[in-house]
């Protein structure tokens, strides 16, 4: 059945709707909310309140009508459950919070809502962002559009779902280890990860802190400008967050570029002079070869734009897994410690004391990979380990970051690869091997032990579970605060290609 949304290829094309007066802001919320409730198989919201969206649909119509509106009012979207939202419930996707309900908005919550975006819920994510799947949802695996047997990725898998199926315009989504760009390039839609400390992290239930990022979902890099426009920016409520600021002479901080500015010229060769840098470590062993030949694909239709491949070595690639996986869990068990039953979360019923309390609350609420990762984080952080694990671990980030930086120094602009080894997996198919899930994450977690930014467009399709084509996707990384230029080559690509505008259901 075709949903409303696939009648607008874009937001521009929706916000031209909204402003002739095609539709209400009212009308279309009504009409995905029924399509939300419609589509509950998919398991991507996990809160819904309709007397909420309508609200803000109201004040967006109001904007309307006294011509005021700017690029985003009246667009739906929705956030991952990992953003604490005043009035819906903010889980992240655990039983810790099941019933907590935040008394503000996030910041990236806060500047959609300024911006008149209407939000239509909370979308599903694996438990505390942990995960690549969104499999380690408490309330159950969310199924991708493409084919419902298999993941849409994670952990910003229920946004990655409901973008894909047209259910919502655009999402908010949180990126520690590739939680944006992979769930994007699993479900076949565009998601941008910006220079850590480019979006605030304030309001965003903490993973990882120092690898923790806010990015946006969307349908084409054009919307992904849009939505980084409006979440973007200093707030003095995060202490990691960069002073930036627009184009303003003698204005202290960095500049930010503007996201939305394309180069639009009639020109067949956009992209001459672009050196795009494909590392030789991303196409070795365990990079499926239908997956590899569409990312190569992808290149040579760069190249006729004008851009030229450079081949580069990122040689610390293979330690970025090992390295993140104590640097990641090291924080997590440290920000994770908050929940101790007193101040947040599920209290057990029974307990002898305090301690008690707190053990048998926090086995109760947390899952499996949360415990997983919160043990092996304080044994990297106790004393006697902490040198040959943690410290360790820290040098290699520095490795890696520098890896980077070697490259963008006088071999390329951008890096290009695959976002992942293969295409989405099958429900359930990861849950045997406790690292298999891990070792899908090799080329996306560098970026974030680098606070780089990262871009993903979808760039063809694969066999995948039962020899369904699905989604793959193209992985853009850029040097810090670069994210204007990974946008505009993203939509150099896409104005000569319609890997973004097929619609799960259309044909392949
Ligand atoms: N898959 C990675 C992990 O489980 C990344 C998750 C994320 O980016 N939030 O840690």
């Amino acid at each position: 059945m075709a949903l409303f949304l696939d009648q607008y290829a874009d937001i521009i094309a929706l916000r031209q709707a909204l402003d002739n007066k095609q539709i209400s802001v009212k009308e279309l919320t009504q009409t995905l909310l029924g399509e939300i409730k419609h589509h509950a198989n998919l398991n991507a919201f996990v809160d819904v309140q309709a007397d909420l969206s309508l609200a803000q649909a109201e004040i967006a119509e109001q904007s309307i009508a006294c011509g005021q509106a700017g690029a985003l009012t009246g667009i739906p979207l929705a956030h991952k459950d990992i953003f604490v939202t005043e009035g819906w419930r903010t889980t992240a996707g655990s039983r810790m919070l099941a019933d907590y309900r935040s008394p503000f908005d996030a910041t990236v919550v806060q500047a959609l809502l300024k911006a008149q975006t209407v939000s239509l819920g909370k979308l599903s994510c694996d438990e505390f962002a942990m995960g690549s799947g969104n499999e380690h949802a408490a309330t159950g695996p969310v199924r991708n559009p493409w084919d419902l047997d298999v993941v849409p990725g994670g952990s910003s898998g229920g946004s990655a779902a409901a973008v894909a199926a047209g259910l919502v315009l655009g999402a908010t989504g949180t990126d520690t280890g590739g939680s944006v760009r992979q769930p994007a390039a699993l479900s076949g839609i565009c998601g941008i990860k910006p220079t850590y400390g480019v979006a605030s992290r304030f309001g965003m239930i903490a993973y990882a802190s120092s690898l923790d990022q806010a990015g946006v979902m969307a349908r084409s890099a054009a919307d992904l400008a849009l939505l980084l426009d409006a979440i973007s920016g200093f707030d003095p409520r995060d202490a990691t967050s960069i002073e930036t600021c627009r184009a303003v002479a003698n204005a202290p901080g960095r500049i930010l570029s503007d996201y939305t500015r394309f180069n639009n010229r009639n020109n067949t060769q956009p992209l001459a002079g672009l050196r795009i840098g494909v590392p030789n470590e991303y196409f070795g062993d365990g990079l499926n070869n239908d997956v590899a030949q569409a990312i190569d694909q992808a290149l040579v239709v760069l190249e006729s734009l004008g851009a030229k491949r450079v081949s580069i070595s990122l040689p610390n690639t293979a330690l970025s897994i090992p390295a993140y996986y104590v640097i990641a869990p090291a924080e997590a068990s440290s920000n994770l410690a908050r929940y101790d039953a007193v101040r947040y979360g599920h209290r057990t019923e029974t307990y002898t004391d305090l301690a008690d309390m707190s053990a048998r609350s926090r086995t109760e609420g947390f899952g499996e990979e949360v415990r997983k990762r919160i043990m092996i984080g304080t044994y990297v952080l106790s004393h006697g380990y902490y040198d040959a694990y943690y410290l360790q671990a820290q040098r290699v980030r520095r490795l890696i970051a520098q890896d980077f930086q070697r490259a963008f120094a006088d071999q390329c602009d951008v890096i290009m690869g695959p976002v992942t080894p293969t295409v989405a997996p099958a429900i359930g198919s990861l849950s045997t091997d406790p690292t298999a899930e891990w070792l899908g994450d090799i080329y996306t977690l560098s970026v974030n032990l680098a606070g780089l930014p990262g871009l993903s467009v979808p760039c063809g399709f694969a066999p995948g579970h039962r020899s369904q084509p699905l989604p793959v996707g193209l992985q853009m990384i850029g040097n810090y605060f670069d994210e204007g230029r990974l946008l505009a080559v993203a939509h150099q690509f896409q104005l000569v290609t319609d890997w973004h505008q097929r619609r799960p259901g259309a044909p392949t």
